[in-house]
Formats: C-alpha cells, sequence, structure tokens
C-alpha cells in the first residue's frame, strides 16, 4: 500500500478580497446557526439529557453558541459500553481500510474548512489567522496518522533465527478515553481521537465544556465519512463528572489528556490505583500547561524578535500552551527591547475585536479566566515594574500586561497565568538567562534569538524543554514538522504529529513458529 509523500496542509492567504469574501459567507452561515441543540451521540444514536450546558461566544455571551446536552455517569458508562461493543469489529478492519476511511474524512474536514474557521471564532474567539493553522494541522492529523498508520503495519524488522519464523507486530489497546481543553477545539480532541482510531481503538470523546459545539461539527467529519456507530462517542459533560468516570473505568484502556497541570496530575492519581472489574493498568498520556520563556540575547535580530515575542505572548490572548509568558533579556539590550515589544503589544491590542472579523487581539475565554488573569494583574506591582498594566474592557476582552524586573522565583515568573500577560527578566550572561528559563517546573516550549552560531550550540545543549525554537516564536507548531510536547509538569511526552505518538495507542506482540523440531 502506498501514498503519496506526507504533506503539510497550506494556509489560507486572508490578505486577498476573495478570501476574506468567502469568510464573510462563512461567518453568516454559521451565525444563522447559533443556538442550536446538540445530543450526547453514544454507539451513533443522539440522545438527550436533562442538563443543557449553554455554550456562549465569549465576546458576546449573551449570545448562545450552542444547547449542548451535557452527559452524566450513567452516560459516560453507556458510551464506553458502546465503545466496547464497537472495538471487536473496528480493530479487525485492514489497516489500510482504516487509513482511506481517515483520509476521506480529513478530505470532508478540508471542504468544510471555513466554516469550522467561522465556528471557532463563535465559540472560543479564535480569529481566522490563528485558527487557520489549527485546522490545517487538524487535517493533517489525518494524512500523518494514516501514512503512520500503514508504515507501522508492515510491522518491525527484528533479528532472525533459522529455526523459527518471527514476528513484531502491533495491535491496538481497546476503549480509550480522550478528553481535550478549550484553546486548541479542533485540532487536540481530533489529533487524539484520529490517532486512536486510526490505531483500531474506539473512543468516548469528552472535550472542553467551552468547545462542545465544534466538538460536535468534529463528530460530523467522521460520520459523514462513514466511521461506524461506536467507534467514536460524544460525551460532552463537566471535568470531574464525566471526565472523571471516564478516566476511572475499569474498561477504559487509556487516556489520551490535554489540559492544565492541575487537572493532568489528578488524572494520572487517578487512573493509576486499581478499581473492581479492572483488567489491565492504564496506559496514559496527560500534556499539560507551560511557563515558556524566550531568551534574546545581544546578538539577535531585535526587530525580528519584538515581533515573534510579542505575537507568541499575546496571540490568541496568550491562551497557548505554548505562548511566551517569560521573557528573558540580556542586560545590555534590556530596555530598548522591551521598548520594541510595548510597541508591538500596543498595536496587538489596538486591532481588538470579534475574531470573526479576524481581529487580532480577542477575549479570553470565560469568566473564571478573566477573574484569574486579573488577579495576577493586580498582584503584579508587588513583584516587578508594571511597564503595561492590562485592563479589563468588558465581554472577557483583557488589554496585554507586561511587567518588567520580575524575580525568577515570582509566583508571576512560575505560575501559568494562561492570559496576555507577560513577565520580563534580566540576566547578566547567556548562562543566567538559561538557568532562568530552566527554573520552573515546566519545560514545554521555549525560544533563543540569537545570531552567534555558539550561543546557539549553547542553548540546544542546556535550554531543557520539550520543543526548543531558535530565532522563532515559540508557537505554531506544525504535525510532522515540529513534532510537539513537553517534559516535567508538561507533560509526558509522546509528541503529537511525531514519529511516535501512534505508537502510545498501541501494543507491540511478537509471535514465534517453530519452523524445524530438534530432530529434523
Ligand atoms: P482544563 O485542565 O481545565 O480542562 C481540560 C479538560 O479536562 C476539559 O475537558 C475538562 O472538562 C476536563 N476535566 C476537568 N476536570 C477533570 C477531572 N477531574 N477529570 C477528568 N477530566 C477533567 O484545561 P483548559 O482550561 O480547558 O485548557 C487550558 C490548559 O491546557 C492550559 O493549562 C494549557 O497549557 C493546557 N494545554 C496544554 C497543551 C499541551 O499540548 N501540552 C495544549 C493545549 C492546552
Amino acid at each position: 500500500m502506498s501514498l503519496v509523500p506526507f504533506q503539510n496542509e497550506p494556509l489560507l492567504d486572508f490578505g486577498t478580497e476573495a478570501e476574506r469574501d468567502r469568510m464573510r459567507t462563512e461567518v453568516e452561515k454559521v451565525r444563522a446557526q447559533l443556538g442550536r441543540s446538540y445530543p450526547l451521540i453514544i454507539g451513533g444514536r443522539r440522545m438527550q439529557s436533562d442538563n443543557v450546558f449553554l455554550s456562549r461566544d465569549p465576546a458576546d455571551p449573551g449570545s448562545v453558541v450552542g444547547e449542548i446536552a451535557m452527559g452524566s455517569a450513567k452516560d459516560a458508562d453507556a458510551a464506553v459500553q458502546e465503545a466496547r461493543k464497537a472495538f471487536g469489529a473496528w480493530s479487525r478492519v485492514a489497516a489500510w481500510e482504516r487509513a482511506a476511511l481517515l483520509l476521506r474524512a480529513g478530505d470532508i474536514l478540508r471542504q468544510r474548512r471555513r466554516e469550522l474557521l467561522a465556528w471557532l471564532a463563535f465559540e472560543v474567539g479564535k480569529n481566522f489567522d490563528q485558527a487557520d493553522g489549527e485546522i490545517a494541522e487538524a487535517i493533517d492529523h489525518f494524512e500523518w496518522n494514516a501514512r503512520q498508520l500503514l508504515a507501522l503495519n508492515q510491522g518491525k524488522e527484528i533479528q532472525p533465527i533459522p529455526s523459527e519464523m518471527n514476528e513484531y507486530r502491533y495491535l491496538p489497546l481497546g476503549v480509550g478515553a480522550v478528553i481535550s481543553p478549550f484553546n486548541f477545539p479542533a485540532t487536540l480532541p481530533l489529533g487524539m481521537s484520529v490517532a486512536a482510531i486510526a490505531a483500531g481503538n474506539t473512543v468516548v470523546l469528552k472535550p472542553a465544556e467551552e468547545a462542545s459545539t465544534i466538538a460536535h461539527q468534529l463528530y460530523r467529519v467522521f460520520e459523514d465519512a462513514g466511521l461506524p456507530p461506536g467507534v467514536l462517542n460524544l460525551v460532552p459533560g463537566f471535568g470531574p463528572e464525566v471526565g472523571d468516570v471516564l478516566v476511572r473505568h475499569p474498561d477504559v484502556q487509556f487516556v489520551a489528556f490535554v489540559g492544565s497541570r492541575a487537572v493532568g496530575t489528578q488524572i494520572h492519581r487517578n487512573t493509576s490505583g486499581l478499581v473492581d472489574g479492572q483488567r489491565q493498568l492504564k496506559r496514559v498520556m496527560t500534556e499539560m500547561g507551560g511557563k515558556n520563556a524566550t531568551i534574546v540575547t545581544l546578538s539577535a535580530d531585535r526587530k525580528w524578535a519584538a515581533r515573534e515575542v510579542a505575537l507568541s505572548a499575546f496571540g490568541f490572548q496568550g491562551q497557548k500552551c505554548s505562548a511566551t509568558s517569560r521573557l528573558i533579556v540580556l542586560e545590555e539590550i534590556h530596555d530598548e527591547f522591551l521598548e520594541a515589544v510595548v510597541g508591538e503589544a500596543d498595536r496587538i491590542a489596538a486591532d481588538a475585536g470579534h475574531a470573526s472579523e479576524n481581529r487580532a487581539f480577542g477575549p479570553v475565554i470565560n469568566d473564571a479566566a478573566e477573574k484569574k488573569i486579573t488577579s495576577y494583574i493586580d498582584a503584579a506591582p508587588g513583584a516587578g515594574r508594571m511597564v503595561r498594566r492590562g485592563t479589563a474592557k468588558g465581554n472577557h476582552f483583557i488589554t496585554p500586561t507586561i511587567v518588567d524586573d520580575v524575580a525568577p522565583d515570582s509566583p508571576i515568573a512560575q505560575e501559568e497565568i494562561f492570559g496576555p500577560f507577560l513577565a520580563v527578566l534580566r540576566a547578566r550572561t547567556l548562562q543566567e538567562a538559561v538557568e532562568i528559563a530552566n527554573g520552573v517546573e515546566y519545560a514545554l516550549t521555549g525560544a533563543v534569538f540569537a545570531r552567534d552560531p555558539q550561543e546557539l550550540d549553547y542553548v540546544r545543549e542546556h535550554f531543557f524543554v520539550g520543543n526548543l525554537y531558535l530565532n522563532r516564536s515559540s508557537t505554531g507548531a506544525m504535525a510532522g514538522v515540529h513534532p510537539f510536547g513537553g517534559y516535567k509538569m508538561s507533560g509526558t511526552g509522546p509528541k503529537v504529529g511525531g514519529p511516535d505518538y501512534l505508537s502510545f495507542f498501541l501494543q507491540a506482540q511478537t509471535i514465534t513458529q517453530k519452523l524445524r523440531y530438534p530432530w529434523e
């Protein structure tokens, strides 16, 4: 079986009038669908629930994007049972057939790409420039995993011996729970589900509460591609209810989670014990937060660096696990560079508005996020020099905050704030900068701007993060090109979009057949 080599999905160009026109049409199409009801989908059946969550436009909380039927513990259990039933047949579908179905689904997503962009704008406040990279990555997940599956399906070479025939091959694990966060509402639930399903597993997906309408759009992509009922089950619900039941369920063999450190570590704990009826230990992936640092040295191209730093700190309002939240600048260029970053932040903040108009700056996701960010802003004057104070403008809009001269051990230099908030730290040497950068409990992404090859060599060897970017922003990983995931409290590290990712969803088996008996 062979396919043309993998290629990343090209991005759309919103600079052209034709593209902007097409997006206006999609926005109006989606606007006309706002407020619809979405049921649970278990074993392919649509089911209502007494418990409904109103998923609201973060930039216009009076506007309901979707009325979401929320699952109960019983629904979570029913979904696991349906996934179990579906596993027998799905795990035996030939790998090439699974791959073909996923490629078909990728094509459907490609056709619905602009519609999805509009849903992302309304439900999570992500503008087209930011969302397009995400949807392109989601399409890539179909293409990438289909190819990875066909390659792994060949098995791997093992050492031959004359008297036996030995085979090393991969089997699916069983039923998995996929639990995803709000901030990459398409590529994360989809990336985990696609890999799990490609591998021959069946899945119960619990998306983030705030992104449940988008999860329904994604479900339709699989359904329209012909995925059999029960292979993917969609059970939106509250984390501590549905999520918790799923991760502890005796028939769930693996958990793929992306979200905060607090929830990820809780899931790690909750999946490690045995419950009645459990027949195997769970395999668990927890991809969590970051406190990502960007270092700027004397040899950097400062204009470029300032743009990249501001974009990675304030793009999508800083709500990316990979966002730069600490800027570490060498003393000699500190003042001049900070001024340039503040200028860039001003420029981004000046273009605030609704994501459906592709404005540069938008809302944070909800009241809880706004409250958390505001509490850090209020505490900031005691932790450093306020250079740019973020202000709440209503409807979850909070302008960017930049605090200078922050001590490395201060909470604003240690804790993930997950909003448009940048802590600036000074360093006397590159060595000191790297020490500060490494001095947090997270290790997800990091960036260094320097043109001196010796400086670049130094950071390659000493800056310890899952994804290190040299002379570019700490955000914007592409499937296949930048396999993504962190260390320490940032994650367990199978690296989505990388050559090892699919293996997380598979178990290897060795089959040995004796060819000659000793007396022959
Ligand atoms: P979150 O941890 O609050 O929620 C993530 C998911 O976990 C949601 O679906 C939620 O309902 C569920 N959940 C909550 N409590 C649960 C429980 N007790 N048991 C099971 N599930 C439960 O995260 P969020 O606010 O939606 O997303 C932001 C976080 O995600 C940030 O910390 C960010 O850094 C992180 N993130 C990490 C990556 C990565 O690749 N490392 C990518 C994106 C986001």
